[in-house]
């Protein structure tokens, strides 16, 4: 076996080599063996290491888009492409499942080269294991080409969240690949994370933390949570118009965390802002999601000039996905081509995803 042994960037275990890394001459068929190990630097993939350092000196943090779909890849390589953002590509649980992993792979070696042909020079794409659950999960990732992966430990009693850190961190860093952890538990759910309250990092534990298992970023929990209803209308007051405003973040949780570990890498999940628009496209034509509400923008563009250098953001392209979907079949009840919706929800998406680095993370430009 070349890898990990090996000093190159060795792509695949020994015959297979040659058979994929020249798909348009001599093909050898492979003997139906999907376990190859493959490096993500030989599929032009980056991790986050560098590109953390330039966020944070440079003020701005990098979109984490979560995909289960050719539509949303699209968007958002089209998206990131235009605006010359860096941008991180994050594979939950789920959508592994959903998509088949073999399949993501492929698609995220098939967005750095859609990426060049859209002009983009120097494609700057993590790949990211998003909420992984254990040491397995997030080998199998980085076996299989992930640049970046997630060990979620935070439900775990403190000391067993540091052990599987420290383990997941100790493989990945054979292989240059970034490891984000979590302290403090966020509310909400989605996919296969779910819980019914939040904790705030306590930012006495980061530096232990962050120094035992040698992690590369830490996602803290300071109010941001999953899912579309991220509070409730209790939780909330309302303005003048009767809209619902959520409570703010706790930026002063976040001033400690700074304050421990200076300059260190710092995420965000849960960090939709659950757009009103789509939500009464939504409601208009059918669907029924009432008093569903995000983190206003405002808070994650002052989030995004501190330490905060990943953004995670799902819910809103979900969001903008189904108005679209839902618009074309109230519009259109003869149509039935998948083109005919998916392509205007993926323009949908596209168009918020470029919203999302231009006017709230401030990435847009910083990867040229
Ligand atoms: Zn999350």
């Amino acid at each position: 076996m070349i890898f990990p042994q090996s000093k190159k960037n060795s792509y695949l275990c020994g015959a297979k080599k040659s058979y994929l890394l020249s798909p348009h001459t001599k093909q050898t068929k492979p003997k139906t063996n999907y376990n190859i190990m493959v490096s993500y630097k030989e599929l032009g993939l980056v991790n986050t290491r560098e590109m953390f350092a330039k966020a944070i000196a440079g003020g701005y943090a990098i979109p984490a888009f979560n995909f289960n779909n050719m539509e949303q890849l699209q968007a958002i390589i089209k998206a990131a492409a235009t605006e010359k953002s860096p941008v991180i590509l994050q594979v939950s649980k789920g959508a592994r499942n959903y998509a088949n992993a073999t399949l993501l792979r492929y698609m995220a070696q098939g967005a750095v080269e859609y990426a060049k042909e859209l002009g983009w020079e120097h494609p700057q794409i993590v790949l990211h294991l998003d909420h992984g659950d254990s040491f397995e999960l997030c080998k199998s990732c980085i076996d299989s080409g992930f640049s970046s992966v997630m060990i979620d430990g935070s439900h775990l009693p403190y000391e067993e969240n540091v052990a599987l850190t420290k383990q997941v961190c100790d493989y990945a860093h054979q292989y240059d690949v970034t490891v984000e952890g979590e302290l403090g538990v966020l509310a909400g759910v989605e996919d296969e994370v779910s819980s019914d309250h939040h904790t705030y990092t306590d930012p006495e534990e980061v530096i232990d933390f962050a120094q035992r298992t040698g992690c590369d970023s830490l996602a803290i929990s300071i109010g941001t949570s999953h899912g579309a209803y991220k509070f409730t209308p209790e939780q909330c007051t309302r303005n003048a118009e009767g809209k619902l405003v959520p409570p703010p973040l706790a930026f002063d949780v976040l001033d400690a965390v700074m304050e421990k570990l200076p300059g260190f890498p710092i995420v965000l999940h849960g960090s939709s802002s659950v757009p009103q628009d789509e939500v009464d496209t939504i409601n208009m034509f059918g669907g029924k999601l009432p008093d569903a509400i995000g983190i206003p923008e405002e808070q994650l563009r002052k989030a995004a000039k501190s330490a905060v250098c990943k953004i995670n953001i799902d819910s809103d392209s979900r969001l903008a996905m189904t108005a679209a979907v839902r618009r074309v079949f109230a519009e259109k009840p003869g149509e039935f081509d998948p083109r005919k919706y998916l392509g205007p929800a993926r323009d949908n998406m596209e168009k918020l995803y470029r919203h999302k680095i231009v006017n709230v993370l401030g990435s847009a430009g910083k990867a040229e």
